[in-house]
């Protein structure tokens, strides 16, 4: 199906898909050591797509023994740069010609609305692989300021193997903002996807090998946390590891890099993001179509999600019954449907999750304003309303813990000074946004808060030319922009006597 438009033509093109199954070692599929398979379950009605390799030790093991070879053959880790930059701008060609069929992908398996996997996810990927191929060719090294008798070069070198451990929320975007600046700079790479959602990190191995990536630069074994992820990150021939999700199982994988050969770690966890909206916003309209959008948008799966909206007392019950009808318009719809703008939640133990995290709001007291329901459909599957629960406490569940599905905590505030007491009261420090048409607040607030992304009256800017990272417990290292070359390289100084 070229150009599908409606439903029924990605139905048609869902119904004709090959999936890729098998984990991707040293420039193969293959199934794992012990031929165990789990079962990739669509949330949109239950169905199996495909039985994926469940990779364990052996598995890994393998694939590092592959992607060392590649390291120390040369063919990837010693080519120059603009070598490499060519290569990655064939990959990004091919996923640009991919590029519905990875939104397929996306949507079967996670349950993301059609659109966004299309319009967002595989658009960023494309701008993360093309901005970061476009960069890779003009990072120079420095001279060291030094006296005649002597010359210091400073120089970036690949780290050698990368493990990478990745989250279901946006699939092949959050690998890609892993893989795009590893395989710039050299490195061969290991990738471990979610369990809950391979099928994007599987397509795209072929395409890797087709752009003419050596064999065994890039590796992909699927699996479980513990029986995948975890041999990744205490592989003793592993020399860096980097991960986005949870902060529980971010800390585990600092633990497992200081128990193994002390390899580089960075992570990217999780989030309970402020949204300040002060009484002098320029346009509480746009402001509270924001704070929807900021909750609703990808089920509330997002680590940046607006998920605490702190409102100025005086204005509160107007914005809120603005953010109440601008969520009501948000009602998830079938994936597949073009235009919904809310899809299924990934899968049935996240949706119980997050009605439990509703049920823990009424009972502490919070008030529902909107939703707070599972929503049923003929083809049953895993959709939860947008939910707003209003007059929520700062030491509510709700407001401190990260739920990670469309619930939204409106917490009242009465000044600045509160506003920037509550909004950093959290340990984590992912994002924030303020709303004021007073600058000078504005800039209070943002050198206030305790986020590594502040927002000024929008939410969610940014894109490839700036870092996206945490503060606090929100992780580590930086994502995005020249900075995450950091991640991926050591630095050498290298001293020669030039006094004869
Ligand atoms: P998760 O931590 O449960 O899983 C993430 C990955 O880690 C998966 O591949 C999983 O299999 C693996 N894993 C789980 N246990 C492991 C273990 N013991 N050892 C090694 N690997 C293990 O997170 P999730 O549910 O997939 O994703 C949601 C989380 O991701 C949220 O907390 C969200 O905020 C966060 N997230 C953060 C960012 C960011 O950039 N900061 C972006 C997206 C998502």
């Amino acid at each position: 199906m070229s150009n599908p438009r409606t439903r029924a033509d990605w139905q048609a093109m869902a119904d004709g898909l090959v999936l890729r199954t098998q984990a991707f070692i040293d420039g193969r599929y293959v199934d794992a050591a012990d031929g165990r398979t789990f079962d990739c379950v669509s949330p949109i009605d239950g169905r199996v797509l495909g039985k994926i390799a469940s990779g364990s030790e052996a598995d890994i093991d393998r694939a590092v023994r592959a992607a060392r070879r590649s390291f120390e053959a040369g063919g990837w880790s010693q080519a120059r740069p603009v070598k490499r930059k060519k290569t990655l701008q064939a990959l990004v060609a091919l996923i640009e010609r991919h590029a519905d069929e990875l939104a397929l992908l996306e949507s079967l398996d996670m349950g993301k609305p059609i659109d966004d996997a299309r319009n967002v996810d595989i658009a960023a990927t494309i701008r993360c692989f093309g901005w970061t191929a476009e960069a890779l060719d003009k990072v120079y090294g420095e001279v060291a300021p030094t006296g005649h008798d002597e010359l210091g070069l400073i120089t970036r070198e690949p780290l050698g193997v990368v493990g990478a451990i990745v989250p279901w929320n946006f699939p092949l975007l959050m690998a890609a903002w892993k893989l795009a600046p590893a395989l710039a700079m050299g490195n061969s790479v290991v990738i471990k996807p979610s369990e809950k959602s391979p099928l994007s990190v599987l397509r795209l191995a072929e395409l890797v090998a087709e752009a003419g990536i050596p064999d065994g630069v890039f590796n992909v074994v699927p699996g479980f946390g513990k029986e995948a992820g975890e041999p990744l990150a205490l592989h003793m021939d592993v020399d860096g590891l980097v991960f986005t999700g949870s902060t529980a199982v971010g800390k585990r994988l600092l633990q497992c890099a200081g128990l193994s050969n002390m390899k580089r770690a960075y992570m990217e966890c999780g989030g309970k993001s402020p949204n300040v909206v002060f009484a002098d916003a320029p346009d509480l309209g746009k402001a509270a179509e924001a704070a929807a959008s900021g909750i609703f948008y990808n089920q509330g799966e997002v680590c940046t999600a607006a998920s605490r909206l702190l409102v100025e007392r005086s204005i509160q019950e107007e914005f809120v019954a603005r953010v109440v009808e601008a969520g009501r318009k948000m009602q998830p719809r079938h994936p597949l449907e073009p235009g919904a703008p809310m899809g299924a939640m990934v899968d049935e133990g996240q949706t119980r999750r997050v009605l439990d995290y509703i049920a823990k709001g009424q009972a502490e007291g919070a008030r529902l304003a909107l939703g707070g329901n599972r929503l049923q459909t003929v083809e049953g599957g895993c959709y939860v309303e947008p939910t707003v629960f209003d007059d929520v406490r700062p030491d509510h569940a709700i407001s401190r813990e990260e739920i990670f599905g469309p619930v939204l905590a409106v917490i009242p505030f009465d000044d600045e000074a509160q506003a920037l007491r509550i909004a950093n009261d959290t340990e984590y420090g992912l994002a924030a946004g303020v709303w004021t048409a007073n600058l000078s607040r504005a800039h209070r607030m943002a050198r206030g808060l305790r986020a590594g992304s502040v927002w000024v009256n929008y939410w969610d800017g940014g894109d490839m030319t700036a870092p996206f990272g945490g503060y606090k417990q929100s992780g580590n290292g930086r994502d995005k922009s020249l900075h995450a070359f950091d991640k991926y390289t050591e630095m050498k100084a290298t001293w020669i006597n030039l006094g004869g």
